[in-house]
């Protein structure tokens, strides 16, 4: 088996290394870091969790630290653009920790936060900047870092990057690089549309693909459990009954999604924070922090603010609603089972999700088994009064999860999931309700026939 040190990265690496617990390189870091100390550009399809990060961190530091040269003022030597303030954090805290026994700068620019602190970071000149596009550019705007003498760039998460609308960003930054640079392209996935972004930066390029999307989530326990919108909220808490769940993340589509399932959970005894673009930098770290010292057993986020979120431990995933886009899926699951350990996600999935659930089967070539709706799910008080304070004209909300515990077991209560195709067969021959969904009593029975089949 490859060693770091057979990978050739220096003693002062190897020792931050052993102090982190690394024993073997992982499969990305064995195929990508002798080709970066060589000098190549390189194409890499590969997502969080395959350590991709110490994949370039560790030949950059190398690099840097062997050309000990200092960067000029508001200059530097390698630049790392990251989608995410969180993702670019967490970049620069691996930069920080592989490097820590090098005398290697290194600083994190990202949006939302005073610019002063970073203007005064980057003044005489660092070594490593890793920057979400939009602030860097505005430092670029401001004359507070130019990027001329940059020997080493890193896009991480191009796909995420395009889907996020960074492209016309990217390409501005782009133009202000030297020609005669070292590149690193990684993307979870390579759509044309990347594929030819990539072509347009790197040269001869080393290409390295690990775990791929369809293999990456086979380590993970994967379950769907039908359920409609309005019972979502009791299922979640049902489901958080069962200690085996010892630190999960709860994902939601949406922001208001988002502080609503937090604000129910806590309204019955269960702390839980919440994570997106809406929140202070400040609140975001606190819910972090809560999270990774184990303070706060949950953390509901959306997919934007959990790309790229690294915490050990996390047992579960639980999707509360499915995304749009079926390789967010992916991302969301990849939460768990984080270097080399298992994980489970549950999916709950309403009626009107059935066609992302298509899709999500298809990118990750399987079929997600079913797990029985929960039984015993209750109408959860706290829940009812939050939302007869939030419906208009203070009307009593829909009917919750008050169908009898029996009612259940025609949901699926019992079914194991290898007899998926009886339930499908059942479900092709049921009759759509005509009624819209939300209306009393008479469509709990039109709901329950409507799930068992997908
Ligand atoms: P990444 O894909 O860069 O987000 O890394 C995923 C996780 O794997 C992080 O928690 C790293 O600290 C961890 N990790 C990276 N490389 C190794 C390794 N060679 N051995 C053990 N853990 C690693």
């Amino acid at each position: 088996m490859t060693t770091f040190t057979d990978l050739g990265l220096p003693a002062p690496i190897l020792k931050a290394l052993a102090a982190e617990g690394y024993e073997n390189p992982t499969p990305i870091q064995e195929q990508s870091i002798p080709h970066l100390l060589a000098g190549s550009d390189l194409l890499g399809v590969a997502q969080t969790g395959t350590g991709k990060t110490a994949a370039f961190a560790l030949p950059m530091l190398t690099h840097l630290n062997k050309i000990n040269r200092q960067a000029g003022p508001r200059a530097c030597r390698a630049l790392v653009l990251a989608p995410t303030r969180e993702l670019a954090s967490q970049i620069q805290a691996s930069f920080a920790t592989y490097g820590k026994f090098l005398r290697i700068t290194s600083t994190v620019v990202f949006g939302g936060v005073p610019i002063g602190k970073q203007i005064r970071a980057v003044a005489n000149g660092i070594d490593v900047v890793v920057a979400t596009p939009g602030r860097l550019l505005d430092l670029m705007d401001q004359r507070a870092l130019t990027l001329g003498e940059v020997e080493l760039f890193v896009l991480d998460e191009a796909d995420r990057m395009l889907d996020m609308g960074f492209v016309r960003d990217i390409k501005r930054i782009l133009t202000k690089l030297p020609a005669r640079r070292q590149t690193l392209f990684f993307s979870a996935t390579m759509p044309k549309e990347i594929a030819d972004l990539a072509s347009s930066m790197l040269t001869k390029p080393v290409q390295v693909a690990v775990t791929p999307v369809a293999s990456t989530v086979d380590r993970i326990a994967q379950h769907i459990i039908f359920c409609p919108t309005r019972q979502k909220q009791a299922v979640l808490h049902k489901l958080l009954e069962d200690s085996k769940i010892e630190r999960a993340v709860v994902f939601s589509r949406t922001k208001h999604g988002a502080d609503r399932i937090a604000k129910h959970l806590a309204a019955a005894g269960i702390p839980a924070d919440a994570i997106h673009g809406n929140k202070s930098q400040g609140q975001r770290e606190r819910a972090m922090a809560a999270f990774r010292s184990g303070k706060s057993r949950l953390l509901i986020a959306t997919d934007i603010a959990a790309r790229g979120i690294d915490v050990d431990g996390v047992t579960h995933v639980i999707n509360f609603d499915l995304p749009n886009i079926a390789e967010s899926y992916v991302h969301r699951i990849g939460r768990t089972a984080r270097a080399g350990a298992d994980g489970e996600a549950i999916s709950m999935v309403a009626d009107d999700e059935r066609s992302y659930l298509r899709d999500i089967e298809r990118l990750i070539r399987r079929r997600i088994d079913i797990m029985p709706l929960p039984e015993g799910l209750t109408v959860l008080p706290a829940l009812v009064e939050a939302e007869r304070q939030e419906s208009p004209r203070g009307q009593r909300p829909p009917r919750r999860s008050g169908a009898p515990a029996g009612a259940h077991a025609n949901h699926g209560g019992g079914r194991r999931p290898d007899d998926r195709r009886a339930v499908e067969g059942a479900g092709a021959a049921a009759p759509r309700p005509s009624r819209a969904p939300g209306n009393g009593p008479a469509r709990d029975g039109a709901q329950r026939t409507r799930f068992q089949g997908r």
